[in-house]
């Protein structure tokens, strides 16, 4: 096990090489009575949805942004498309006919075979009684090996030390989510359950980051689109321009990262578009 970690490039950009002890079987036990049991995140991302006493707009299936009704309908329908498009290309596809909790669970373990299994990963990773500073190093070097479009939003704290594990919980969620994140943010490490054991907390760190990856992946993805490109693109400007006219007649400042969720694309995307428009005198 250690040799494997020392031999792996990536692990040795970091300065400090510990060698971890996880009890797997527990791990992926643990992970999947939870799967069973309840929704600790989004079906759709990596937000948890888990109960820490506040609601804040989350269903039992979906974060305020993934709603399927309401103002985030189309963001909802618009990543389904793609997140779907994806499972059935990797013949993953989950039937549309089953009854919705069924579904929705199945969608939910499915979506962790898009990218390396969160209980493969921690098989890679043991850990004691060890603190935090170790801790984190783990993290970041699993990170690093397994889920490259979430290392780059996080590799510029590797090296950070931190005060504890709600410090280090807290701060790999601020670096995920968006500072206009209302819902994430409030309850970033108890979501986490950091209160508890490392066997119990690191999974559930792992589980976020894996659909984190996922995510991501699907975010950049292009939609299939059924008509020409150019028809979608036309559809999309006037949604965007709609939103922001919206926005200004109630006297509040667009943003860019919010009208990403409602439009359903990245907020890189919809800066691009958004500066074209600014050109056009349409924002
Ligand atoms: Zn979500």
């Amino acid at each position: 096990m250690l040799v494997d970690l020392i031999s792996n490039e990536s692990y040795n950009r970091l300065s400090i090489l510990i060698q971890i002890h996880v009890k797997h079987q527990n791990q992926t036990k643990r992970l999947t009575n939870m799967n069973k049991k309840n929704f600790n995140f989004c079906v759709f991302c990596w937000r948890s949805i888990a109960n820490t006493g506040k609601r804040l707009g989350r269903t039992q299936y979906f974060c305020s942004l993934h709603k399927s009704t309401g103002a985030t309908k189309t963001a909802h329908e618009n990543y389904k498309r793609r997140l779907y498009a994806t499972l059935k290309l990797k013949k993953l596809a989950v039937d549309d006919k089953l009854p919705r909790h069924n579904r929705y669970t199945k969608i939910y373990e499915n979506v962790l075979k898009l990218t390396i299994s969160p209980s493969y990963a921690l098989s890679r990773m043991t850990f004691t009684s060890l603190g935090i500073a170790k801790q984190s190093v783990a993290i970041f070097s699993l990170i690093s090996w397994a889920y490259p479009l979430t290392y780059k939003k996080t590799k510029y704290l590797i090296g950070t030390t931190f005060k504890d594990k709600e410090d280090f919980a807290d701060t790999l969620i601020s670096a995920l989510t968006t500072r206009d994140d209302q819902e994430t943010l409030p309850i970033r490490s108890a979501s986490l359950e950091v209160g508890k054991d490392a066997e119990i907390w690191i999974p559930l760190v792992i589980e976020m980051l894996a659909r984190h990856e996922v995510f991501e992946l699907i975010s950049e993805m292009e939609l299939r689109r059924g008509g020409t490109n150019r028809g979608k693109d036309i559809e999309l400007r006037n949604r965007i321009v709609a939103i922001v006219k919206e926005y200004k007649s109630q006297g509040i400042e667009p943003v860019q990262k919010e009208i990403a969720a409602k439009v359903g694309r990245t907020p890189q995307r919809v800066s691009v578009i958004y500066n074209e428009l600014k050109k056009q005198n349409r924002v």
